[in-house]
């Protein structure tokens, strides 16, 4: 049989991950000859052998391919028989730029596992075991190419036994930059009471002792320092919470193993997955009966936050009798984790017991994402570790843009070609640590994937910090409608163009017309909305102190629809309700707001539900579980009518059904129901309407109030039902950390037009 030669490109994330040594393995045994190199756009090859053989070799190239590649476009073509008799792996890159895709920080992986429970191995137990197919990689590499030179373990010399391992393109950890071992790689120590105590093994068991007796250790992992603290010890929970200044705010649990995972939650299969993948993040999962972990850790919410170890390091802690861990950001409530040994011994001097650190620095913070089961499918809630940076593709290709996102839940996006760039979750930019790390991570983003936009786009809210920092920006800015970005990022998400009915429910985004805005349905795409019905606007005494006290705006959305002659409900009874009715009466402090979020807080405290808040959507997802995990057939009836060219949705129709169950004293798990299938019902009602205008049939569901299940679920069905083709999020949460994609393919389209 005749030999033939074939020229092959591969793209993706494909450098940087153990790809060259995997095709040098596969012409090896096809006995293939030619070569494999890096090149600027990804990997080139050329492999001359029988055709059968080369068929079998590039179908390998993509199904068995190293598990933190990303094969993107593979090219092949015949050329001329080159004279070459064995195939070899080039090391040197081809000249020119090298867009070089960083991957995520990847869960410690079988094979190092094995090894690392081997007591003959030289790396047994060693917590910083890693190879090019897992270990730490976006919060380590400052700049590229991703050289070990250019990651934080450069103060590490590579012994003459990890040095071999790492030329040996036959090896696991060729060319895998963090390798190490104990004798030449990062080490553990102990520090309590301004003291280090122990060093290596010990700071390990110490640490381990610690655990045990219920002391909360600060812990140095891959994107920065978790608290933990024994899972199923109440009183160490409590003083957890105490110092940290978490009240309620439900905290992650890590679990030794997925059977212990199985004890503590009702778990699906989807959810498992999610679980024990490479990504390892938090999954929102049913609590089951006698779970045997503390009450603390998620008092009065009916799931936990559970996840399985993902540095070698977690490994060795959940070793002993300890099987859960509570594992929250090493913080204080609402600053970033922190990731330097002597910012966090400073910063969390008071809440830890002692801090188990270690010498390998983290360049850049990443907390740990959450995913939750929702609709049928594994969703974004934060999304950071294991998935950023990793790219979201895009359905088409255009000018490089910077979106800066929104100011909770902050993430920034840069576009280049067809794809996005999202970092990892910064959080809420008020702070100024969050705000540090917002300015770092557009530079690393920036910086190792080559991108110098032209155009920064930034929120309509002229206060936002990241509106501001853009406006600083010696480059051309663009502002941006809030749930225009929800929108926009649906859409891209989904490579969808659209134009789509956007029903965008969320808590805050300023409009242009200067009032909040959250109950929404836009009509467009990345060129431009209309917004075509909202929720009414209605006042928030006291504006962001509403906020966290539900009842304010219960009252407040109570006059609206009642006038004086308001009803005598209960809840009142516990209320200065006169202060606040003066102030709505006279418009003192009370921005109008159409917030559907603000809507499930007025509901909540109305029928019985929390006064005030300790965290986020506390009261809506109270709310939310009163319904008991299912709706029914029968809703509040909700009055629409037509207002300025746009059609007003009446909170006040709502507000006095609810008011008038009250009343009649139905139980708060049917006021629930009732208003999430009238909220289902007209909300399809006005996409119908929309539908029957304007001839648009999609519909995009995004904005945070969507993480409430059961609402996404009963919109989902009833919009199924109703024939749209609808579009949720799922590589992106629907809260604000889908902004800065809706921003930067909004000002994308903005470019093409000039
Ligand atoms: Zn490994
Ligand atoms: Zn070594
Ligand atoms: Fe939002």
């Amino acid at each position: 049989m005749p030999s033939e030669r074939w020229k092959i490109s591969v793209g993706g994330i494909v450098q940087g991950v153990g790809f060259r040594p995997f095709v040098y393995r596969l012409a090896g045994e096809r006995a293939l000859a030619g070569f494999v190199a890096n090149t600027p756009e990804g990997v080139a090859i050329e492999a001359q052998g029988q055709a059968a053989q080369l068929e079998d070799f590039l179908a390998a190239l993509r199904g068995e391919a190293p598990p933190l590649a990303q094969i993107g476009e593979i090219v092949s073509a015949p050329i001329p028989l080159g004279h070459d008799t064995e195939f070899v792996l080039h090391h040197s890159t081809v000249s020119g730029p090298v867009s070089t895709l960083i991957s995520p920080d990847v869960a410690v992986c079988e094979a190092c596992l094995v090894e690392f429970f081997d007591p003959a191995d030289r790396r047994f137990r060693y917590p910083f075991i890693n190879c090019t197919n897992c270990g730490p990689r976006y919060t380590i590499v400052q700049r590229i190419p991703y050289d070990r030179p250019h990651t934080t373990m450069r103060d590490f010399a590579m012994c003459a036994t990890c040095q071999r391992e790492y030329d040996d393109p036959s090896n696991r950890r060729f060319h895998a930059q963090p390798n190490c071992c104990p004798d030449c790689g990062p080490q553990l120590s102990l520090v309590a009471a301004g003291q280090q105590v122990a060093e290596r093994n010990e700071a390990l068991s110490e640490a381990v002792r610690r655990l045990a007796a219920g002391e909360i250790v600060a812990v140095k992992g891959i994107g920065g320092f978790h608290l933990a603290v024994d899972a199923a010890n109440s009183q160490a929970v409590q003083r957890l919470r105490q110092r940290k200044g978490r009240e309620a705010k439900p905290l992650a649990v890590m679990v030794a193993d997925l059977a212990t995972a199985r004890r503590v939650c009702r778990l699906e299969a989807l959810e498992e997955q999610a679980l024990a993948s490479q990504e390892r993040p938090i999954v929102l999962a049913a609590k089951k009966e006698g779970h045997g972990l503390a009450e603390e850790v998620a008092t009065g919410y009916d799931q936990f936050g559970l996840m399985l170890p993902y540095a070698p390091l977690h490994y060795l802690l959940l070793q002993g009798s300890v099987r859960a861990l509570v594992m929250t950001s090493g913080n204080r409530s609402e600053e970033p984790i922190c990731i330097e040994n002597d910012e966090a011994v400073q910063r969390l001097n008071g809440i830890a017991d002692c801090f188990l650190l270690h010498d390998r620095p983290i360049h850049l913070p990443c907390d740990d994402s959450v995913v939750a089961l929702q609709a049928g499918m594994i969703r974004q809630i934060r999304r950071s570790r294991g998935f950023a940076p990793k790219p979201i593709g895009l359905a088409e290709t255009g000018g490089m843009v910077l979106g800066v996102g929104a100011e909770l839940k902050n993430t920034v996006c840069l576009l280049k070609e067809n794809q996005a760039f999202l970092s990892q979750h910064i959080g809420d930019l008020k702070n100024l640590e969050a705000y540090r790390v917002f300015q770092q991570s557009i530079g690393q983003l920036g910086a190792i994937f080559e991108i110098n936009p032209p155009l920064v786009v930034h929120d309509l809210h002229p206060q936002y910090l990241s509106s501001r920092w853009a406006k600083e920006q010696a480059v051309s800015t663009l502002a941006v409608q809030h749930h225009h970005a929800h929108l926009a990022a649906c859409l891209a998400e989904n490579r969808q163009g659209g134009p789509a009915i956007g029903i965008i429910l969320d808590g805050t985004g300023y409009g242009p017309d200067q009032t909040i805005w959250g109950g929404e349905v836009l009509l467009g795409d990345a060129r431009g909305y209309q917004r075509f019905s909202a929720l009414e606007s209605l006042p928030l005494p006291g504006g962001d102190a509403a906020v966290q006290a539900p009842w304010r705006t219960a009252l407040s959305y109570l006059f609206a629809a009642y006038g004086a002659d308001l009803p005598d409900l209960p809840f009142m009874a516990a209320h200065e309700c006169g202060v606040i009715l003066t102030m709505v009466e006279k418009g003192v402090n009370s921005p109008l707001t159409s917030s559907c979020g603000r809507l499930f807080d007025a509901v909540a405290a109305m029928s019985g539900g929390r006064q005030t808040i300790q965290y986020e959507a506390q009261a809506a997802i109270e709310l939310m579980q009163a319904a008991g995990g299912k709706l029914g057939k029968e809703g509040f009836p909700c009055e629409v009518y037509a207002e300025n060219d746009m059609l007003k949705i009446s909170v006040r129709s709502i507000i006095r059904a609810v008011g008038q169950a009250v009343q009649a004293g139905m139980a708060q798990g049917e006021i629930s129901r009732r208003f999430h299938v009238g909220l289902v019902a007209v909300f399809t009602r006005v996409a119908e309407e929309a539908r029957r205008r304007e001839k648009i049939n999609t519909v995009v569901l995004s904005g945070g109030v969507f993480q409430n299940r059961l609402l996404l679920e009963g919109m989902l069905a009833s919009l199924d039902r109703a024939g749209f083709q609808v579009l949720l999020h799922e590589k992106l949460p629907c809260n604000d950390g889908c902004i800065s994609l809706g921003q930067a393919v909004i000002g994308r389209e903005a470019l093409k037009k000039g």
